[in-house]
């Protein structure tokens, strides 16, 4: 299958590949591995100056996975990858995970096919050629039959609009986009704003060597032990014996009557147990710490009002016994559903607030009206610091596609067609966007599934695709309109049933101003892998085909 060439051709592009991938990180290389291994030609472009994605802009103090890192914070392609990486902690650093990638890179040959420091600044589709034209920062222009956009889901750094900023004379740095030098917070004022998980990360670290740290917080979170530690040898040994029934169980389908097929919990009804065992699961729950605290809960936690405020009063109770002081215990208090913002796991966040270098401004009632030469100035006074930690999160989901906006059939543009809605086809694909390719996009489970793994088998349906389409001789590929209708009622489906929106949050796109108010994640867990595969089974209903490719296409 493979076409390249590096000679210039007549639409002004120097090269031309089959496939063009925007981003290297954890997603991007995956794809580039798999589709180099069918035969076709393939580039990757990142704006970094490595690999890895995420893991490289997200270098902010505390920054390290949720999840168990073995099994499920890696690839799980390879087994020989599996035995080869040893995973030092129960959930890894920053550090660790860039490494791993950057190892990842090396041991598959990724490099050569990667352009870093190279930003894609525009890609359009020419419905002649059934070819996309893509133009990087680099000056270079590029020609592809497919364009593979893994761009990520949390990568486009939210940064508030702060009268005043250019005044500031501190340093001011954000947890998306960290500088590649060392941040010195010794002996100095710091302020945060924002308490998600890159806040509540961040915020223990950087209190432990700064002369004083003042929060910022506009919504109260929730958050749990994280419970880290050293990875017993035995621990990871058990994982690469029993490598494929482990990976097995990860692909595993949600059983039919799981009340959330992406959270099934720990099989037992909330409803048949007493108020008193409830309590012990909770505290057993809290003891163990990791995101046990939310699949090792009941199943109704996130489609039942009442068992959620029964786990939110108990959580309440835990920042009431931690922190000494009423009054800011009072301003911590979250009051949403637990687990319908991004669930957050901590190492001492509660109790940095014993510390005597450390305030909390609680912006509902102080808001933020801008920045001085020399801090935070809110309602009641200024704030003076040195240093402003942006930790405010991200243009999540579809806002790397939107910065991309890239121009479909007739120069359709996708910030027009997504101004009111992110309409897709099961996350992938985007009508009127023919040969267009997303991973992790609006419509996936993405963030609300193993990113690797999720990664994996995106690309590998993609893959499919493509396979197919050389097969039958065809050219190009699209989404109908009715089949976007369809899938999104398919999302909103199974998110109605659920407490996710109810609350405002990023997976509803209500963390921007002006964006667009929908919850854009599949929730169906491992289920949506299976129906994906179905679809592509019974011949991929919901998509188009087009004869092709031209000559000298
Ligand atoms: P986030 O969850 O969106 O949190 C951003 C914080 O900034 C929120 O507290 C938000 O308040 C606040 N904020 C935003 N704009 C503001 C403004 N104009 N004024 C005052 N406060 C403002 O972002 P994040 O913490 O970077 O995390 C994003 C996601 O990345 C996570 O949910 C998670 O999926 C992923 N992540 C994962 C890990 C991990 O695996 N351990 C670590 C970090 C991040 P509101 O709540 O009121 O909007």
């Amino acid at each position: 299958m493979a076409t390249t060439t590096h000679a210039p051709q007549q639409d002004g592009a120097t090269e031309r590949y089959d496939v063009v991938i925007i981003g290297a990180g954890v997603s991007g290389m995956y794809a580039l591995h798999h589709l180099r291994g069918m035969g076709l030609s393939v580039r990757a472009y990142d704006g970094a100056p490595t690999v890895g994605g995420t893991w490289w802009h997200n270098r902010y103090p505390g920054a390290r996975v949720d999840g168990p890192s073995a099994p499920l914070y890696g690839y799980t392609f390879s087994a020989e990858l599996v035995k080869e990486w040893d995973w030092t902690e129960t959930q890894s650093s920053q550090g660790e995970v860039l490494a791993y990638l950057e190892h990842v890179a090396d041991r598959f040959d990724l490099r050569r096919d990667i352009q870093l420091e190279t930003w894609v600044e525009d890609a359009r589709y020419d419905e002649a050629t059934q070819r996309w034209t893509v133009d990087t920062s680099t000056g270079l222009c590029v020609s592809a039959r497919f364009l593979v956009c893994a761009v990520g889901a949390l990568s486009t750094p939210n940064a508030p609009d702060l009268p005043g900023i250019d005044d500031f004379e501190g340093e001011c740095v954000h947890t998306g986009s960290w500088p590649q030098e060392p941040v010195s917070f010794a002996g100095k004022r710091v302020g945060v704003i924002g308490t998600g998980s890159s806040g509540i990360q961040a915020i223990p670290e950087i209190a432990k060597e700064a002369l004083h740290v003042t929060v910022f917080q506009r919504t109260p979170q929730y958050t749990v032990p994280a419970r880290n530690r050293p990875l017993a040898p035995e621990e990871l040994a058990a994982v690469r014996d029993n490598w494929g029934d482990v990976r097995a169980g990860m692909l595993a389908p949600p059983p039919p009557d799981a009340p959330l097929p992406m959270m099934q919990g720990n099989g037992r009804s909330a409803f048949d147990e007493t108020p008193e065992q409830r309590q012990a699961l909770y505290e057993a729950l809290w003891e163990q710490g990791t995101l046990a605290f939310v699949f090792g809960n009941y199943g109704e936690l996130l489609v039942n009002e009442e068992i959620n405020r029964e786990v939110c009063a108990f959580l309440q109770g835990k920042i009431r016994e931690i922190v000494r002081d009423p009054e800011t215990a009072d301003k911590l208090m979250p009051d949403h559903f637990y687990g319908t913002k991004r669930p957050i796991l901590d190492d001492g966040y509660y109790d940095t607030y014993n510390r005597e270098n450390v305030t909390l401004v609680d912006l509902r009632q102080d808001p933020i009206e801008g920045m001085t030469q020399v801090g935070v100035r809110t309602a009641t006074g200024e704030h003076p610091i040195d240093v402003l930690v942006l930790a405010t999160g991200f243009d999540a989901i579809s806002g790397s596609m939107l910065r991309l906006d890239p121009r479909g059939r007739g120069g359709a543009r996708l910030k027009e067609k997504w101004k009111s809605h992110f309409h897709s086809y099961l996350g992938l694909m985007v009508s009127d966007f023919p040969n267009l390719f997303m991973i992790h996009g609006p419509g996936t489970p993405g963030v609300l599934y193993l990113m690797p793994l999720g990664a994996e088998l995106e690309t590998e349906w993609i893959a499919n695709c493509i396979r197919h389409m050389h097969e039958q001789g065809m050219g190009a590929v699209e989404a109908t309109h009715e089949a976007e209708l369809d899938w999104d009622r398919e999302v909103n489906a199974i998110a109605n049933r659920t407490l996710f929106p109810k609350t405002d949050s990023w997976y509803t796109g209500a963390n921007i101003e002006g964006k667009p108010r929908h919850f854009a994640v599949h929730l169906g867990g491992s289920g949506y892998f299976h129906r994906i595969a179905e679809i592509a089974d019974e011949g991929y209903e919901g998509l188009v085909f087009h004869a092709g490719p031209p000559r000298n296409g």
